[in-house]
């Protein structure tokens, strides 16, 4: 098997003791570059393929994080390095490695590698993902993945294309996919008032995931605004200014629409 253990990527960050990634205890490995810009992206800093900086304009940080290189070429033989580092946690719990990022499918040889050693070394892993690739980088590598965390972000191409820059067509394609192929799929929806919080929009994707199969479970993910600073220390509009944060009573609400497809539903990752 080509492990290609020498081949690299970029990272931003590798997160130990993850609980909201997937089940038990993993480690995070955050892809860096997403060919998406969704407005509401908590991570921007996850966005552009290249390293950059963090500069902070207000010396906020008392010049403790005022200047940061974001972003680092790692191999895969250093990722793993640090993944398999806490295996006795991951086999203590029922955790792994997750995947995510930005987009790790857009690092398609550096992510199947790594996935191939996890294979190899009993690792469970996740792949947390927008979608947004190719018939054929998702076929190779679909068996490596234990569970998809997958986003689906609107039902309707174009709203999906005015707040994420690109169409979801592909996307719908390859859940459809994936979910026929037998792949254990998580499916994650962002609830952002005012953007696709609307009954029309709500149903629509509610019924394309009821046509799915082998579907574990739907997360509602409450849009909030934590990520707002990083956009002033990247020098990046941020667009996100005059949308409300949902309340739990509305939260509660949507649960319930997505609760009589009989498929677990929470609020949260
Ligand atoms: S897909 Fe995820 S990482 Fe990419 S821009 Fe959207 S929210 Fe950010």
């Amino acid at each position: 098997m080509d492990l290609r253990i020498g081949n690299s990527g970029i990272i931003f960050d590798i997160k130990k003791f993850a609980v909201h990634d997937g089940p038990g205890i993993r480690t995070t490995v955050f892809f860096k570059g997403c060919p998406l810009t969704c407005w509401w992206c908590h991570n921007p800093e996850s966005q552009n393929f290249k390293l950059e900086q963090f500069i902070n304009p207000k010396n906020e940080d008392n010049g403790r994080d005022n200047f940061k290189i974001i972003g680092k070429n790692l191999t895969v033989k250093e990722v793993f390095k640090e993944v398999e580092k806490d295996i006795i946690f991951y086999d203590e719990s029922g955790g792994g490695v997750t995947f995510s990022g930005g987009e790790p499918l857009s690092q398609p040889e550096f992510l199947l590698s790594l996935l191939k050693l996890c294979r190899i070394n009993k690792i469970h892993t996740v792949l947390d993902t927008s979608g947004y690739t190719t018939e054929d980088i998702i076929n190779n590598i679909k068996e490596y993945v234990d569970l998809f965390l997958y986003d689906l972000k609107f039902h309707d191409s174009e709203k999906h294309e005015k707040f994420t820059g690109v169409p979801n067509q592909q996307i719908l394609n390859n859940l459809i996919k994936l979910s026929e192929n037998g792949s254990k799929i998580i499916i994650r929806i962002p609830i952002i008032p005012g953007i696709n919080d609307d009954s029309d929009e709500l149903n629509k994707i509610r019924y394309f995931i009821s046509n799915l199969k082998n579907i574990q479970g739907i997360d509602l993910l409450p849009f909030h605004k934590i990520g707002k600073n990083k956009y002033i220390k990247l020098n990046l509009p941020y667009l996100m200014e005059d949308f409300n944060e949902p309340s739990h009573e509305q939260m509660e609400k949507i649960k319930l629409k997505f609760d009589s497809i009989n498929i677990p539903v929470k609020i949260g990752g």
